[in-house]
């Protein structure tokens, strides 16, 4: 799954859960920012097909790769895989997630464990993936893509917020063990974003949300690609271990 163009080499960016919604605009802006994209999802191939497509469209060597985030050993080939074909990876971005909503009295132990696991674990394991080689060069930005969920809790997403606020705690931790050898680690915190992940919530819910953000509406996944953009890029060489609400004022 690999388009190649004869152009010299461009930075690479490495994005979980590129295939849709945030993920997905990511890769495009990124794309547009000058980037080779490496992007893994989960399993809908259609979905990824289409994105490699426009990424070549856009002028971006891409690789699309099914990995389960949750599993320390495939994100591991990933990398791997990426850094041979395409060369050091300069930007990462965990935007892979999933939700599993329901009352904690409800909730059973996979639906726990499944959220944790591909949320919280998948930030871990591409982390942990891409920092040695990160630490090796002395350079690096990772971006993790957390939630209001994970500042503020939710009712009704205790695994969900949990494993938010664990990304959030791991963003802080990792900046400050990296820092001082060039590597800046930030998360973006989205409020209610527009993508097929909120598309299952009730309208009334949306709505009620939507009514609490200071702009009115809920945001678009461009809107945060450009946070996750600017927090990635030299532009932000001054901070690390923040995380920006990109919430419309939530
Ligand atoms: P989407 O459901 O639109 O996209 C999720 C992406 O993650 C898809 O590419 C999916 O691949 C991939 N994915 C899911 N599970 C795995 C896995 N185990 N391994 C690899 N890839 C996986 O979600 P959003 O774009 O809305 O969400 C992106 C991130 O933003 C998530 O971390 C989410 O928690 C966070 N967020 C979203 C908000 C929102 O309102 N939308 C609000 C706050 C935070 P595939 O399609 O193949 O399954």
């Amino acid at each position: 799954m690999t388009a190649e163009n004869t152009e010299p080499a461009r930075p690479v960016a490495l994005i979980s859960g590129g295939s849709r919604g945030i993920g997905r605009a990511t890769a495009l802006r990124l794309a547009e920012d000058g980037y080779d994209i490496s992007f893994c999802f989960r399993g809908d191939d259609a979905a990824a097909a289409l994105l490699e497509k426009e990424l070549a469209a856009a002028g971006a060597r891409c690789l699309a790769r099914r990995v389960d985030v949750s599993d320390a050993e495939e994100v591991r080939d990933w990398v791997a895989r990426t850094e041979d074909g395409f060369g050091p990876v300069a930007v990462a971005v965990t935007s892979a997630g999933i939700t599993r909503d329901k009352p904690l009295l409800m909730m059973s132990d996979a639906e726990w464990h499944d959220v944790v696991a591909t949320n919280l674990d998948g930030a871990y394991h591409v982390c942990r993936a891409v920092v040695f080689p990160m630490l090796k060069r002395r350079r690096g930005s990772i971006v993790t893509v957390s939630s209001v969920s994970g500042v503020q809790g939710n009712a009704g997403q205790t695994n969900y917020a949990a494993s938010k606020a664990g990304i959030i705690a791991l963003t802080r931790s990792l900046a400050k063990e990296v820092g001082r050898r060039g590597i800046r680690v930030n998360s973006v915190a989205p409020g209610l974003i527009d993508t097929d992940m909120s598309a299952v919530l009730d309208d009334a819910v949306k709505n009620q949300v939507s009514e609490r953000t200071a702009l009115g509406r809920a945001g678009l996944a461009a809107e945060v690609a450009d946070a996750v953009a600017y927090l990635a890029s030299d532009r932000a060489s001054y901070i690390t271990g923040a995380v920006l609400p990109v919430d419309g004022g939530l």
